[in-house]
């Protein structure tokens, strides 16, 4: 599903986010990135996710090697296969959580109606069914949350980036939304989530641990640390 080889990014002004990173994410996985703040997750999550570019190295999603894509093949296959998750919603105030949702499917190809149809499903599918008029400022945290959840996966992405999605939440919203998340990918979506709570990385099926913009532990791929290539 994603490979990133030997990738580096370098941001101007000499910092090196990614030092080389070598990664492997099957199909079907559901994984934490994990590390203190500044080890290079963010940019990682968003070189996995097409929204940046590494400065060298390669990056295949879903059998495409991004380095070959023009920037409009880039944002349609973004379009179509990732969705993403933050841990600030990013939902746009003023807007019913309906509209917040369909407004994520502007560049699916479907028409409005089609648009709305799906976003109220994906309303739906995360338990915000009776929340549909509700605009941002009228939800909990754990709602406001849900309704981003909610159109990431509006479009059915093969991919779900999740940047701390519990970061802002106390613990029981935080709860809510992770057994979302787990319930997406059980239902066949891959997902990786960016976390500092040790808990929740402890309870997913891999881990993968970065410091200083490599990746220094994998639970996923033990043998090719051991033989020093991750
Ligand atoms: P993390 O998500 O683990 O906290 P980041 O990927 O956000 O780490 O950052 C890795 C390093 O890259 C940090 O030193 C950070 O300051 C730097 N960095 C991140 N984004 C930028 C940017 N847009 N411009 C310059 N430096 C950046």
């Amino acid at each position: 599903m994603i490979s990133l080889r030997d990738v580096t990014k370098r941001y101007s002004g000499g910092v090196t986010a990614l030092g080389g990173v070598t990664l492997e994410i099957g199909a079907g996985e559901l994984a934490a990135i994990v590390g203190p703040s500044g080890s290079g997750k963010s940019t990682m999550l968003n070189v996995l996710g097409t929204l940046d570019r590494p400065s060298s190295g390669t990056v295949h999603i879903d059998g495409y090697e991004i380095g070959e894509l023009s920037d409009a093949k880039l944002s349609a296959l973004r379009a179509s296969r990732i969705g993403f998750v933050f841990q600030q919603f990013h939902l746009a105030p003023g807007t019913a959580a309906l509209d917040n949702v369909a407004d994520g499917l502007l560049y699916s190809g479907h028409r409005p109606a089609a648009r709305r149809r799906r976003a109220a499903a994906a309303l739906e599918r995360v338990g915000l069914g009776h929340r549909m008029d509700h605009h941002p400022h009228e939800l909990s945290g754990g709602e406001r949350q849900r309704v981003a959840i909610a159109r990431a996966v509006a479009g059915e992405p093969a991919l779900l980036l999740a940047d701390e999605p519990t970061g802002a939440l106390d613990s029981a919203s935080g709860a809510g939304v992770m057994s979302l998340l787990r319930e997406l990918h059980a239902a066949g979506t891959t997902v990786l989530i960016i976390t500092h709570d040790r808990d929740i990385a402890a309870g997913l099926p891999r881990q993968v641990r970065m410091r200083d913009g490599l990746v220094v532990a994998d639970s996923g791929q033990p043998d090719l640390l051991a033989a020093g290539v991750g």
